[in-house]
């Protein structure tokens, strides 16, 4: 963890975006940034195998596999995109309308299967973990 204010630690603002307009999106650089061990959270370089509920059961059971990430990131975001794309259908003329929320839905989805490893990183992923090669 990062404090604010931390010495060549610096936060810009990006463009607008298609959806979650409610959230910030920013770049961060950070350029010699010193941080105290106590803000470290979870082990050094294993920041990755800490994401996913989904994961968190293999996690608990001793399985710590990125492939399991992935498919649970993989499939939520594409079910979230195709259930809000069904849902712009079922409203016709409306669901294309800015007028009717339904449309957000959809833009709000689509980021899932872009941030955090993009779909095709994720499949990266998987393919490397079934057949041993990295994409
Ligand atoms: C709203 C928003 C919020 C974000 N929040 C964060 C954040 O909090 N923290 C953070 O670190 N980043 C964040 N990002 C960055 C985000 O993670 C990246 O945009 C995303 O990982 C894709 O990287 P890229 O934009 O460099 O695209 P690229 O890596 O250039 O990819 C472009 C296309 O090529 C494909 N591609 C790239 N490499 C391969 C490959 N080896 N095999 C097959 N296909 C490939 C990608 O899947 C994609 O379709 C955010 C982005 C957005 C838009």
């Amino acid at each position: 963890m990062v404090e604010k204010g931390s010495k060549g630690f610096e936060v810009s603002e990006l463009g607008e975006k298609m959806g979650i307009k409610m959230t910030s999106t920013t770049e961060m650089s950070f350029d010699q940034v010193r941080v105290p061990e106590e803000n470290l959270i979870g082990d050094l370089h294993k920041g990755f195998y800490q994401q996913h509920k989904k994961a968190g059961w293999n996690f608990d059971q001793g399985r710590i596999e990125p492939k399991w990430t992935s498919m649970a990131k993989m499939y939520a975001g594409r079910v979230g995109v195709e259930v809000a794309q069904e849902a712009i259908q079922i409203h016709g003329g409306y669901g294309y309308m800015l007028e009717y929320e339904v449309e957000r839905y959809y833009r709000d989805a689509r980021i899932t299967e872009i941030y955090e490893g993009t779909r095709e990183i994720q499949k990266n992923t998987i393919a490397s973990a079934v057949i041993g090669k990295r994409g």
